[in-house]
This record gives C-alpha cells, sequence and structure tokens, in this order.
C-alpha cells in the first residue's frame, strides 16, 4: 500500500514538473517568501521584513468604499478603469508634475503596479529582447522581465555611489537588442532617488540608443531629502515612457489593489489587449476608495510621510551605532545596512537573525546580486517595533563579532 502511495506521490510530482514552462522554471523561488514562511510558524518576531504600510487605509477613503457598495457599485468598469479616476490621475500629473495625459486613452487603472508591470513588460518585450535593470531592485522586476520573454541585463549600483545607477553604465550594456529601461526611484530596497540631471542622463541614452523607459514611481509622495522628479515630465521624455504608479504605499491601500499606468495611446492600447482578457479590470469599490484618495488623501498622506521619516532617523541612527554601515535612504520606506563586517553572507545574517532574536528582514539577493552583503529593513512599522529591533540586532551583532 505504502508503496502504491509513493509510486502515485511520483507520478504527481513528475506531470507537475513537466507540465511548467521553461519560462516558469526558469524563476527561482522567492527569497522573500522563505522568510515569511519562516516568520509565520514562530512567535513574538519583531518584523522589519514587509515593504507595506502598518496604517490602515484613511478613515475617510474606507468610507467612500462604504458608501459605493451601499449605492450598489458592484458591477464592471471600463476595462480602462472608472473614467472619473482616470481623469483624477491625469488631473494630479498636470498639477504637480505637468505632464499632460489623455485619460480617454493614455491612462489605464491596474490592478497595483504589480500588474502594471506586467503589462507594460508583455506589451513590449519579444522573445529574447534585452531588459536593462538597476540590481538591486524591486523583487518583481527581474521575474516578471523572464515572464515576458525578455532578458535581464542587470546594472549594478553601489553603496558608495548612494546606490544611483549611473547612465553610463546603462549605456555600456545597450545591445541591439535592448529594447527598454526598468527604473524605479525611489528605490526598493535602498530607498536611493535620481536627481532631475540623473534621470536626464537616462532620457539621453534612451533616446540615443532609441529605447523606452518603464519608471515605476510608486513611491513618489514618500521622498524625504529633496523633490521627486516625475521621469515622464522631462523634455522629450513623455513619448518613450511607460509611467506606473499606485496607491498602495502612500495611501496605504496595499490590500485595495489599485495601480495606474501612464503612457502613449499606442503603448496602452497594446496593456489593454492584455488586461482585458486576464484582469478586465480592478475592483469597482477599489477604484470608488482611490478616487477618494487623489481628491481629498493629500493631507493624510502627508502626515504618513512624516511619520516614516522620524522612523527612518531612528533606524538609521540606531544601524550605524550598532556597525552596520547604513546609506541614508532619501525615499520609500527602507534601510538597506551592509552587514558584510559581521562575516556572515546576508542569507545566515537574516535567518540567523531571525531564529536567534525573532527579527525579520530581508536578505539583500532577494533583490538581485548587486544586494549581496546587505539586508533589507522596512521602518513602514511603530517606533516601538523599531527600538526593540535595534535592540535586538545589537544583541546579535554583538555575540556574532564576539
Ligand atoms: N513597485 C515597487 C517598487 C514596490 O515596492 C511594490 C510593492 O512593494 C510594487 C511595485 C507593487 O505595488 P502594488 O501594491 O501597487 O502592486
Amino acid at each position: 500500500m505504502d508503496q502504491l502511495l509513493e509510486s502515485q506521490e511520483k507520478e504527481r510530482e513528475s506531470v507537475g514538473r513537466r507540465s511548467l514552462s521553461a519560462r516558469v522554471r526558469q524563476i527561482p523561488p522567492s527569497g522573500i517568501r522563505k522568510f515569511f514562511d519562516l516568520i509565520s510558524s514562530m512567535e513574538d518576531v519583531v518584523s522589519l521584513g514587509v515593504g507595506e504600510p502598518d496604517f490602515v487605509t484613511p478613515w475617510h477613503i474606507r468610507e467612500a468604499a462604504i458608501y459605493s457598495l451601499e449605492k450598489g457599485y458592484t458591477m464592471y468598469t471600463s476595462n480602462y478603469g472608472l473614467l472619473e479616476l482616470r481623469e483624477a490621475v491625469a488631473n494630479d500629473l498636470r498639477r504637480r508634475f505637468q505632464v499632460e495625459y489623455d485619460p480617454t486613452c493614455e491612462i489605464l487603472i491596474t490592478v497595483g503596479v504589480s500588474e502594471g508591470l506586467d503589462l507594460a513588460l508583455r506589451a513590449i518585450v519579444d522573445p529574447g529582447d534585452e531588459v536593462i535593470i538597476p540590481d538591486p531592485g524591486y523583487v518583481s522586476y527581474q521575474p516578471c522581465t523572464i515572464l515576458a520573454g525578455g532578458a535581464v541585463v542587470p546594472v549594478p549600483t553601489r553603496l558608495e555611489d548612494g546606490f544611483k545607477v549611473r547612465a553610463s553604465e546603462i549605456e555600456a550594456r545597450v545591445s541591439s537588442r535592448t529594447k527598454a529601461i526598468l527604473i524605479g526611484y525611489p528605490n526598493n530596497p535602498t530607498g536611493a532617488i535620481l536627481s532631475h540631471s540623473e534621470l536626464q542622463a537616462i532620457l539621453d541614452v534612451a533616446q540615443r540608443h532609441g529605447l523606452l523607459v518603464i519608471s515605476d514611481e510608486i513611491y513618489e509622495r514618500l521622498v524625504y531629502d529633496g523633490k521627486h522628479t516625475c521621469f515622464a515630465s522631462l523634455p522629450g521624455a513623455r513619448d518613450r515612457t511607460i509611467l506606473l504608479g499606485g496607491f498602495s504605499k502612500s495611501y496605504a491601500m496595499t490590500g485595495w489593489r489599485i495601480g495606474w499606468a501612464a503612457a502613449p495611446a499606442e503603448i496602452i492600447e497594446g496593456m489593454m489587449k492584455i488586461h482585458q482578457y486576464s484582469a478586465l479590470c480592478p475592483p469597482i469599490m477599489g477604484q470608488k476608495a482611490a478616487l477618494e484618495a487623489l481628491r481629498n488623501g493629500e493631507q493624510q498622506s502627508l502626515a504618513m510621510t512624516r511619520e516614516y521619516d522620524r522612523r527612518r532617523r531612528v533606524i538609521v541612527k540606531g544601524l550605524n551605532e550598532i556597525g552596520l554601515p547604513t546609506f541614508e535612504p532619501k525615499g520609500a520606506f527602507y534601510a538597506f545596512p551592509s552587514i558584510a563586517t559581521t562575516g556572515l553572507s546576508d542569507d545566515e545574517f537574516a535567518e540567523r537573525l531571525l531564529r536567534e532574536e525573532r527579527v525579520a528582514v530581508v536578505p539583500g539577493t532577494a533583490f538581485g546580486e548587486g544586494g549581496r552583503g546587505h539586508v533589507r529593513c522596512s521602518y513602514a512599522t511603530s517606533l516601538n517595533n523599531i527600538q526593540e529591533a535595534l535592540r535586538r540586532m545589537r544583541r546579535f551583532v554583538e555575540r556574532v563579532r564576539a
């Protein structure tokens, strides 16, 4: 009987393996998921792991969704998303960055920036096309490129440069197969931002070589030092840019799954061809809530940003005092200390810190090879948690060094 069960199990496994496409098999298991599986089996963990606001969505935004349900808004919207919401996104981009998009055909409401990113890559990448991506970068960039049939060309960024990608290093990697440059600033996991002139230098490279730029600006409202430059607002950039933005981080709306893409009409039309057959549209209640966020959410968003800024100062100071050199993040809500002096790899550091001191951080290599020797600590958690995590990390580092 046991043998029968065993052979059935083997057969199932082998069918499963054979069924997966080569593209899917190419994707390594997520470095982050492994840790979250571990954390969920433990008690008393102080988590600096998740990249998610600890705030609840502001009440007036939740109320807008509740009201929409009371009014019976439970149906599909246009595949582009609610026109009112597209108009609000276009107005916001015009008001803050002086960049113009036609809400009827140049803006698409997506299921978070996650879907926007996937659509953008699938709409433009042919098999073997190369996408140049700063490394480390957000965990989805590389897998989504591969799943779209593309090849990832990473550009390492370094602590000494404040983790800014150099346009010259992008240009050195351009080939006849390069299709696009994919940037995400403010950056997850490093907190780096790029100045107007640094973005201009990337645009110059894109123009010289006829490339598209996908610019993931999900953290654009979370900038502590300096001012955010919207890539599409640079003169001549709009027509070669797919701009991605969303609500998850700045309005504490991760669970609502609403984002948007803005791009020239032909590109949005291409993205729409995928979106209409896969997602159709994001939930209408979420879209109603996002509309309220854009119309009346600025003050709460600013208040949350001020609170992250307070936490940022505490965590950066604390990590440096422990002897883990930490670049001062300029945006987003992550600190990215170097753990090289402990002699542990980033994987070992994160795993031992979790097991021995019950503090969750994410190994830097989860964000690409360029993250080696670092860990990501999210400060989208309470000051108390941050202080407790720092106490435990100090104890851990002292023990490892002893
Ligand atoms: N882009 C970056 C850089 C992120 O950090 C995240 C989430 O962590 C996303 C996109 C996904 O955002 P959304 O919740 O809008 O899908």
